[in-house]
């Protein structure tokens, strides 16, 4: 049985792409062009604010005394996480030191970038947990310069808690700007800041494609845009549960598309009954946000074995991945594309969101399919170094000099033979 929709997606991730595009270019063009006056300008445009940019040591300290001492506990407890989780991955991260040919060695290592600017989304929800993600993982990476950007809101500028959280997590400025002029601002190194050497972080459509436009200005840890989650359910599954997790993250925005993929059509139909009444239970925001996912970009694909689900969510590509089927261990072996995968209902999407430790800022629109997420490994360079001895240097020499001749470039080969004649005068070389 090929694949069967039993609901099929109106929209996807490039529907309205052009649009996003050519107003992106737009507004870094003007950026670029009038400075500190023009990001201020958008941020009056698009979050209706005029107040201050950089926050002072009073400002953050100010924000602060406001965070509830429970939440504080919490965003400790996420930091923490994410911190001995980044500093485990960090350890994979080895020097090399190899002896290519006898007295030549060559090596690598792994250099944090200097200078780090981090997205943290607020349009719609305070998204403390980004702030964690990007932060953290910037610091136990070695940054030396960690800019913590996120938009603030008219009257209240940026959300207590993500000020609290970038502070902890070793944000060295923190900036109340959002949206394609807060990216703007740490590429280009406006209002005094360090120009950043890498952009970090999750946002809308708008944020992911400025950090398209400008990456190879400033590198850029992936496409990390609009949320897509994808779950695969067995007839075991409890379509509660999977019905919960789907409206879970229908809720991020209204072009945040969630996936169903099952062998078993009465666990599809359970689902999709379960669906619109979750929906309608949330308050007001995330309703609106998760009916408009629901209606315009979700799909339920009915498949005719694990074989044909795994298939499908492979070339999905998933954001978030979830599998609530049996044999945890035969999908994990067998699936190949995803940002972060959670097996099994006793773990969900949501606990890696915000407080596990795995980093929640991960590819999405497919992008999965040659990336993975957020990791201390991509703010490091990997970079290569060699040394020799005279010694071991002379069939490498030999080699060099011949190759180049071949590819015609003298000038390389002439590098290789005067070493050859200063090393080894009583020797000849063909
Ligand atoms: P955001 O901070 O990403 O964007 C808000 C900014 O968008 C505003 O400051 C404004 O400047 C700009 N903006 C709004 N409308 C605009 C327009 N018409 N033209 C130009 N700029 C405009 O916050 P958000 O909008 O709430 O989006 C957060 C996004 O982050 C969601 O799509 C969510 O799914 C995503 N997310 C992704 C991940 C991931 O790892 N991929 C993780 C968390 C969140």
């Amino acid at each position: 049985m090929a694949r069967t929709y039993l609901k099929k997606a109106t929209l996807t991730s490039t529907s309205h792409a052009s649009d996003v595009h050519d107003t992106v270019v737009k507004i870094l063009e003007d950026i670029e062009a009038g400075g500190d006056q023009a990001a201020l300008d958008y941020a009056a445009k698009f979050d209706k604010y005029t107040g201050p940019v950089l926050l002072s040591e009073a400002d953050i300290k100010t924000a602060c005394a406001k965070v509830p001492e429970k939440l504080k506990a919490d965003i400790r407890f996420a930091h923490d996480n994410v911190k001995r989780f980044a500093q485990a991955q960090k350890a994979t991260l080895q020097d090399v030191e190899y002896e290519v040919v006898p007295g030549f060695i060559a090596g690598q290592k792994a250099i944090p970038v200097d200078a780090a600017g981090c997205y943290v989304p607020g349009g719609r929800y305070s998204h403390i947990a980004s702030a964690i993600m990007t932060v953290t993982t910037a610091k136990v990476a070695g940054c030396k310069h960690i800019t913590a950007c996120s938009p603030p809101r008219a009257d209240a500028g940026v959300a207590s808690a993500i000020i609290y959280a970038a502070h902890i997590c070793g944000a060295d400025r923190i900036m109340a700007m959002g949206g394609v002029q807060g990216v703007a601002a740490m590429t280009y190194g406006l209002f005094g800041l360090p120009a950043a050497n890498i952009l970090v972080g999750p946002g809308n459509q708008f944020v992911a494609e400025a950090k398209r436009i400008l990456f190879g200005r400033v590198g850029i840890d992936m496409i990390a845009g609009p949320t897509d989650s994808l779950i695969l359910a067995d007839g075991r599954a409890d379509p509660h549960i999977v019905a919960t997790d789907l409206v879970s993250q229908a809720e991020h925005g209204y072009n945040s598309p969630v996936w169903l993929v099952t062998d078993d059509e009465g666990l599809a139909k359970d689902v999709m009954e379960w669906v619109p009444a979750l929906i309608a239970a949330l308050p007001e925001l995330n309703r609106d946000n998760a009916a408009a996912a629901w209606r315009d970009y979700a799909e339920v694909i009915l498949c005719a074995d694990r074989e044909e689900m795994a298939s499908v969510s492979d070339e999905y590509a998933p954001e978030h991945l979830t599998v609530q089927a049996e044999d945890l261990s035969w999908w994990l072996n067998r699936l190949t594309c995803y940002g972060s995968l959670f097996l099994g209902e006793e773990t969900t999407v949501s606990y890696g969101d915000k407080a596990t430790g795995t980093n929640h800022v991960l590819p999405t629109s497919g992008a999965a399919r040659y990336t993975g997420g957020l990791s201390v490994h991509k703010y490091m360079k990997i970079v290569t170094w060699q040394r020799a001895t005279r010694e071991g240097s002379k069939p490498v020499a030999e080699a060099t000099a011949r190759i180049s001749r071949l590819e015609g470039m003298e000038g390389h080969a002439r590098s290789a033979d005067v070493r050859l004649a200063k090393y080894f005068p009583d020797e000849h070389f063909d």
